[in-house]
């Protein structure tokens, strides 16, 4: 199966894919909330990206890649996978690239000290009743570790700073689930 040979491309090019039980619980809420339309932000080799295309035909996703070679083999993934009509996957720095278009759905899932940049940035781009979910928001259990070496511990602390900004956010109700790396789901408030 693709997917497959997906996991094994990105064990290969050392790029981090979402873990198994996160990704299962990704899938079910996509079900459960009928969400149709997906903004993801870190495409990678689109191993995520195909996985949530498949949860149902209605699904439409918008990735967004910076590197070129992953995105090409993003590309590559998709076309395998004949889904090229509800993946639209762009090459850019998530940072420069505005999109006027809304989402029922944005994860992000890219360079884990700008998470708050991205949230800040995309959540105009999510619809009314929207989620906003994050990945690796556990960093490999590390938030609750002892570290040393200086540059990981800045950024354990910005993820621990980015937890912060979610539990104390005016206008977003977030929960943290414990599966895989942790992923934090953040819903409008709906008295707004
Ligand atoms: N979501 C993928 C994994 C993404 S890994 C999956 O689970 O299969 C994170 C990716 O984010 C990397 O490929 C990295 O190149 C990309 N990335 C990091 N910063 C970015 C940015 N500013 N804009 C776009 N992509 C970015
Ligand atoms: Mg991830």
């Amino acid at each position: 199966m693709l997917l497959d040979k997906v996991t094994v491309q990105a064990r290969e090019k050392n790029i981090p894919i979402m873990q198994k039980e996160a990704l299962l619980y990704l899938k079910k809420l996509l079900k459960k909330e009928k969400i149709k339309t997906i903004l993801e932000i870190g495409t990678g080799i689109g191993y995520s990206t195909i996985n949530m295309a498949l949860v149902n035909d209605n699904i439409k996703i918008t990735s967004i890649e910076k590197d070129k070679e992953r995105y090409q083999m993003a590309c590559d993934n998709v076309k395998k996978q004949l889904l090229t009509n509800r993946i639209q996957l762009i090459l850019g720095d998530a940072k420069e690239i505005d999109l006027t278009e809304k989402f029922d759905l944005i994860l992000i899932d890219a360079a884990k000290s700008s998470n708050k940049y991205f949230f800040e940035k995309f959540q105009y781009n999510l619809n009314k009743k929207g989620l906003i979910i994050t990945d690796n928001v556990n960093f490999y259990n590390l938030i609750n570790e002892k570290i040393t070496n200086r540059n990981l511990k800045q950024l354990v602390n910005k993820i621990k700073k980015y937890r912060l900004f979610l539990e104390q956010h005016e206008h977003f109700k977030t929960s943290f689930i414990d599966v895989g790396d942790g992923l934090s789901v953040s819903k409008r408030r709906s008295d707004l």
